[in-house]
């Protein structure tokens, strides 16, 4: 057998994972950069997430804006509007295409790429589908996580897609679209079938979608449910294939039904890629979920050990899992960085847009915290009038004596964009919502509906 190739660096997962190895690389390290998908280097961000889904979601809101258009006085014949689906999905696939190879060219030019599934077989010690072994001073696992999928009976031979598979090779647009999920994985792709002109129907067992602060997940349900069929609180039970169409047995509160429709999109979660690293081979600990145990500089029960992105489950978003590799980068080299997620933010790219950072206010009333509450719409400020008066509006939570930012909540056109600057707020030292209030903004801009919520709370 070959000699174990020794290495100051090995990072396993080569989308987060390379943010680890980029901060090793400039410390002059030598980086092992071990991933089992050389044509997906990006990882799920780039090839099954975020930068193809806000694709295909540019095409939806693209069309939404058209179907819109008559508000603002400019008239066309709506049904000479046609959607070319492969056009669509073209170009979303060769963005994605593109990425991923400059991705590679960089990785293959940085570090050195080990290429296949690797897993434990000592203590920090990995080996290759191949048999090559490779060890390090430091690990790193961003291996990341994969679709959730539930064990409805039937559902394997129905046949299903999923983020992972075949949604973006699709080669025809489906007419019914069956939605399993109302998160917001669910919620954007029927975001972007139904704007494009798919039927869709969304199945959820809660009775609102999504998993924001509450008044915000109402009236994204309220709203959502305008453009999509929504079945809500349902349970699948069954999933069923009958004269070429599939779908599920579903129990709602009014009794039982089927609902079938061309094809069936899972999107009930996500499960980390743990299964088949061996973690026991290195006194790796993981939760009762099979998400890696991480103390709070994102070191595992291994002392030279580190995870984060999905694979330990915080947050789950592609921003957060830089965040977390950077610093648990700097704590393998001596740093101690404490994670500090209260000011994670997060959007939904649906129909009305989500923006949100901080606490809900249920979280602020469970944690027992004296608090203010401001709401202001969207209408309520001229730029929200002059782009239609869409219903939706932002919120703010702030501790009654401190003046503290506790959460900040938005819905409504460009949501995702417009909670930075209460990001920022709540990042600067010893800040409190005065540095938002006493922030002149720019008339006329949605901005001035963030600045008089904060006035609102003063
Ligand atoms: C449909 C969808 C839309 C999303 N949209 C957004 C969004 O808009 N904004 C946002 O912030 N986040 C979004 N996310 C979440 C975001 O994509 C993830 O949080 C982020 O990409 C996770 O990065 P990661 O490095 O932890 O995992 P990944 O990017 O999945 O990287 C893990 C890599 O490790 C490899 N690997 C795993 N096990 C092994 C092994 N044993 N050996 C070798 N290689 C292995 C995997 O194949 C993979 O390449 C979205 C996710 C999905 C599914």
């Amino acid at each position: 057998m070959a000699a174990i190739q020794h290495y100051d660096v090995i990072c396993i997962g080569g989308g987060s994972g390379l943010t680890a190895a980029y901060y090793a690389q400039q410390d002059g390290k030598s980086v092992a950069l071990v991933d089992d998908r050389p044509d997906q280097l990006g990882g799920t961000c780039v090839n099954r997430g975020c930068i193809p889904t806000k694709g295909l979601i540019q095409a939806a809101d693209v069309m939404r804006t058209i179907r819109r258009a008559e508000e603002f006085g400019i008239h066309l014949d709506q049904s000479s509007v046609r959607v070319d689906f492969q056009a669509v999905l073209d170009t979303v696939r060769r963005r994605r295409e593109e990425s991923a190879a400059s991705v590679r060219r960089w990785v293959e030019g940085a570090f050195e790429p080990w290429y296949g599934r690797a897993h434990f077989v000592d203590d920090k010690v990995l080996e290759m589908e191949d048999g090559r072994q490779l060890s390090a001073e430091r690990i790193f696992i961003a291996a990341g996580a994969r679709p959730l999928i539930p064990p409805i009976d039937g559902l394997e031979e129905a046949g299903f897609l999923t983020n992972e598979s075949v949604i973006f090779d699709l080669d025809e647009q489906p007419e019914h679209l069956i939605v399993l999920g109302g998160g917001y994985i669910g919620c954007e792709f029927a975001h972007f079938f139904s704007a494009l002109g798919t039927r869709v129907t969304v199945i959820d067992n809660s009775p609102c979608l999504l998993g924001e602060d509450d008044e915000v997940r109402t009236l994204f349900t309220q709203e959502f449910g305008k453009q999509v069929e929504l079945l809500l609180p349902a349970q699948a039970s069954e999933a069923v294939v009958r004269e070429g169409q599939r779908g599920f047995i579903v129990s709602t509160e009014d009794g039982e039904r089927t609902v079938l429709g061309d094809q069936i999109l899972v999107a009930t979660g996500r499960r980390p890629n743990t299964d088949g690293l061996a973690l026991e081979k290195t006194g790796v600990e993981l939760n009762d979920r099979g998400f890696v145990v991480v103390d709070e500089g994102l070191r595992t029960t291994h002392p030279d050990i580190y995870a984060y992105g999905d694979v330990i489950g915080q947050g789950m978003f592609k921003h957060t899992s830089s965040y977390e590799g950077e610093l648990a980068y700097r704590n393998a080299q001596g740093a101690a960085l404490t994670v500090d997620y209260s000011a994670n933010p997060h959007a939904v790219f649906a129909d009305p847009q989500i923006g949100a950072v901080g606490l809900t206010e249920r979280d602020c009333r469970e944690k027992g915290l004296d608090y203010v509450v401001a709401r202001k719409d969207y209408a309520d400020v001229a730029k929200g009038k002059i782009v239609g008066a869409p219903p939706g509006f932002a919120k703010l939570l702030v501790e009654k004596n401190t003046d503290r930012i506790l959460g900040f909540h938005m819905i409504g056109p460009q949501a995702a964009d417009l909670i930075h600057e209460v990001v920022v707020a709540m990042n600067a030292s010893g800040a409190t919502a005065e540095l938002v209030r006493r922030s002149i903004h720019v008339h006329p801009t949605l901005s001035e509906l963030v600045r008089q919520v904060f006035d609102d709370t003063a």
